[in-house]
């Protein structure tokens, strides 16, 4: 390979970036150059937009725990800011209540980056700030490095490598210019983004109903009607402390706005959301120093399947750049915090065997698919199927054909099968028979699902066998479902 600056340069020090760059150096064996580059300045490494670390905070013990074991880094107060039992989903007419045990953690973003920065440093990782990378430079066939502009003084900044890492997030625009051929889909559809905004807020408890605050439990609060082909979530951070906000799909609000003469917004709709809530008195934006900059504002999360293709010639894309956060619920901590850990060591070794190829880095595709990615497709098609129900469909649903056996499916992150649908039971005949089209939907989608995750756990070995693969993809998750 021709001399290059940095062995890996990887652009966006968010919590893909970072999880990427450390596990990089941990796995290196020959004291690999790795460079982050990221556009704020080193007191702010990780802020998403100039809202700040915009997120719902939630993040499984499980997913950090991988990120831990794997790294050594250990992960604990301040940076998590407060732990919970579990999630609790709620019909819209808060009669159906769903708990899904399974320890988590609130994180402080801000706080979160500041460590990963720290340890990533300890390990020899370098940090370039203030940079906003604003293109790729390739020899026609490879990726070989970055372009960006100080944000400061405006100057160009060039840098050669062997790899490129996009973290860039959900706005990522890298991989939409990626100036060489690849299998890596540029676009994502714009029904398949999700804008979501929240607020941190200190309050008074005004009523005890833990419907609509539980410090032990993330509550998320499903609303056709209130977060329109999304949903809402209510995190405690603390026992007078919240993390509240909400998700819309775009084409979904739209609807729901013509449909009730309305002209509402996101932002409109959150206040809603919050005005609503009866357990929170005197909402106040969180005072907290460590919180300061950081407690109101909104972002977009993808919210499909991720990449079909993950790596190119010298480049691989990495978290919401990647489109990996889940799309049921648009949890991108967790597939960061995997796809981080999995590509930075896949990564390591690829530079130190020469071969940063699209082959040479094929095993990222195979290995994030296995580990975590696979069951992403079922969820795209669940999600699909959601954003089409009523609340009066989503009340009757949960209520009638989930079961705990789908709930405990659900915890273990599979997907429901909703075996409760069962013609020969007269019981569930008749509830089958008051929604005949929702029972047969759910049922539809739970067999598709299968299907899907067969299909995902058999992704091709190699580059060449890419094409009929993706070819069978598509044919599966769109026969019943489109955009
Ligand atoms: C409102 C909201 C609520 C959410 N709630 C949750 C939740 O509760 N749990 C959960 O798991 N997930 C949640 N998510 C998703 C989660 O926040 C993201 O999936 C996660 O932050 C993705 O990490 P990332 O590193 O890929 O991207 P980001 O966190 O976006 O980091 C990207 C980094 O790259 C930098 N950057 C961008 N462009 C450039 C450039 N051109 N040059 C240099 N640097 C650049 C950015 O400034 C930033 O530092 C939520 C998202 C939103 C918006």
């Amino acid at each position: 390979m021709m001399k290059r600056d940095y062995d890996i340069i990887i652009a966006g020090g968010g919590v893909a970036g970072l999880t990427a760059a450390i596990s990089a150096a941990k796995h290196s064996n020959q004291n690999l150059r790795i460079l982050v580059v990221d556009r704020n300045s080193r007191g702010e490494v990780g802020k998403k937009s100039p809202n700040g670390w915009v997120c719902g905070d939630a993040v499984s013990r499980r997913s950090l725990e991988y990120a831990s074991s794997n790294s050594g880094v250990v992960y604990t107060a301040p940076e998590i800011e407060h732990k919970v039992k579990g999630v609790l989903l709620l019909s819209p007419d808060h009669e159906t209540s769903v708990l899904f045990e399974g320890e988590g953690y609130l994180l402080n973003r801000k706080l979160f980056s500041k460590k990963q920065m720290m340890e990533a440093e300890k390990l020899g990782v370098e940090f370039r700030f203030n940079t906003a990378i604003t293109g790729l430079m390739s020899d026609g066939k490879q990726v070989v490095g970055v372009i960006g502009r100080d944000t400061n003084s405006g100057s160009k900044f060039t840098a050669t490598s062997k790899l490129v890492v996009d973290a860039t997030g959900a706005a990522s625009r890298l991989r939409a210019n990626l100036p060489i051929k690849s299998m890596i889909e540029r676009e994502i559809h714009r029904d398949d983004l999700e804008a979501t905004g929240r607020y941190i807020y200190t309050f008074k408890q005004k009523k005890e109903d833990k419907t609509y605050f539980d410090s032990d439990y993330c509550l998320i609060h499903l609303d056709q009607e209130l977060a329109p082909g999304g949903y809402c979530w209510t995190f405690p951070k603390g026992k007078n402390k919240v993390n509240i906000g909400l998700g819309v799909q775009k084409k979904a609000l739209d609807a729901r706005n013509r449909r009730f003469n309305r002209s509402d917004t996101l932002q409109s709709l959150i206040d809603t959301y919050v005005s609503r809530n009866i357990a929170l008195d005197e909402p106040t934006l969180s005072q907290d120093q460590n919180d300061q900059g950081n407690t109101s504002g909104s972002w977009q999360v993808p919210v499909r399947r991720q990449n079909d293709c993950l790596v190119a010639n010298g480049y691989a894309i990495l978290g919401d750049a990647a489109w990996m956060p889940r799309p049921i619920d648009a949890g991108g901590i967790g597939p960061a915090l995997y796809g981080g850990t999995i590509l930075g060591k896949l990564a390591a070794e690829a530079v130190e065997a020469s071969d940063t190829s699209e082959e040479g880095l094929w095993r990222f595709n195979i290995e994030y698919m296995r580990l975590y990615g696979y069951q992403m497709a079922s969820f795209e098609a669940l999600r699909r199927y959601l954003q089409t129900l009523s609340n009066e469909d989503i009340n009757y649903g949960m209520k009638n054909f989930l079961s705990q056996e789908d709930i405990q499916h659900i915890t273990r992150r599979e997907h429901p099968e909703f075996n409760k649908i069962q013609l020969f039971n007269p019981v569930m005949w008749l509830k089958i028979l008051r929604k005949p089209t929702l029972a047969k939907g759910l049922k539809q989608v739970s067999e598709l699902s299968k299907r899907l995750i067969n299909h995902n756990l058999n992704y091709p070995e190699k580059p060449s066998r890419f094409d009929a693969w993706q070819k069978d993809l598509h044919r599966l998750l769109y026969k019943y479902i489109r955009n």
